[in-house]
């Protein structure tokens, strides 16, 4: 089982979140930076723990935050996915002006191209701006991550050879909508995520929120679609290589 897009970095305790995660029998998990400092964190875990699959990037809500930094770390370290980045216009004002999100977005989906690694994608309330962003740079894959949209919205995105994260939302009896996606989107283009710790799942808040409460996240999706966990576990996992290459899986190392 693979947690697609976490923040250990985020937690009290990254490493003690490895171990509990890998008790909970989720084999290895892909932890996001999205400044620089978290960026910084992401890459002093990442060399304590080989085979700690990792994502750099600036995310939207920083997009005021220098660029060039980031992308000269996407060079030197080429790790395994670029992200977390993307688009969000939730909120009046956004985060961060519209042109100065767009820029920052190309100018990191130019270094994915060249580099060819994959994306991991935050979108809120964004995803006809960023259709159009992705489709400049046809070579590059990535993943949607913790979408929420309708099935019409992200048809497209599947279209280019996006995949879908699917967070502990799922879990919750009223999310009607995901729950509806989660159904209709072919198997394989499903990742699970917990994007630990920022996404709830039913009964557990978000700053309680790990990569080991990932089983429940893959029990919620089997049940929606009416598969078996098991079925749902190994196409995830088989979606997971497929987007981020053969070593994504594990192991994880101890330092
Ligand atoms: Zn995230």
């Amino acid at each position: 089982m693979f947690d697609s897009h976490c923040h250990l970095t985020d937690l009290p305790d990254g490493e003690a979140a490895i171990r509990q995660a890998r008790d909970a029998g989720v084999a290895s998990v892909l932890t996001c930076g999205y400044d620089m400092t978290s960026n910084n964190a992401v890459l002093a875990l990442s060399r304590r723990h080989p085979g700690l699959p990792h994502a750099l990037g600036l995310h939207p809500w920083h997009a005021t935050d220098e660029i060039e930094p980031i992308l000269f770390l996407l060079e030197r370290e080429r790790p395994t996915a670029v992200g977390e980045i993307g688009l969000d216009l939730w909120g009046d004002p956004p985060p961060a002006p519209l042109p100065r999100q767009l820029a920052v977005l190309e100018a990191q989906l130019e270094v994915a191209d060249r580099l060819q690694l994959p994306i991991s994608v935050h979108s809120r309330r964004a995803l006809p701006e960023l259709l159009p962003v992705l489709r400049r740079f046809p070579r590059v894959r990535g993943a949607l991550h913790a979408c929420s949209g309708s099935h019409e919205q992200v048809r497209p995105f599947l279209d280019l050879g996006y995949l879908v994260g699917v967070s502990g939302a799922i879990t919750r009896p009223h999310a009607v909508r995901l729950r509806r996606l989660a159904r209709a989107l072919p198997l394989d283009a499903i990742l699970l995520e917990t994007d630990a710790p920022a996404v709830g799942l039913e009964g557990i808040w978000p700053p309680h929120v790990r990569p080991a409460h990932l089983p429940q996240v893959l029990a919620a999706l089997a049940e929606v679609r009416g598969e078996s966990p098991e079925r749902v576990e190994s196409a995830t996992d088989a979606n997971a290589v497929a987007l981020y290459g053969p070593g994504v899986l594990g192991p994880i190392e101890d330092p």
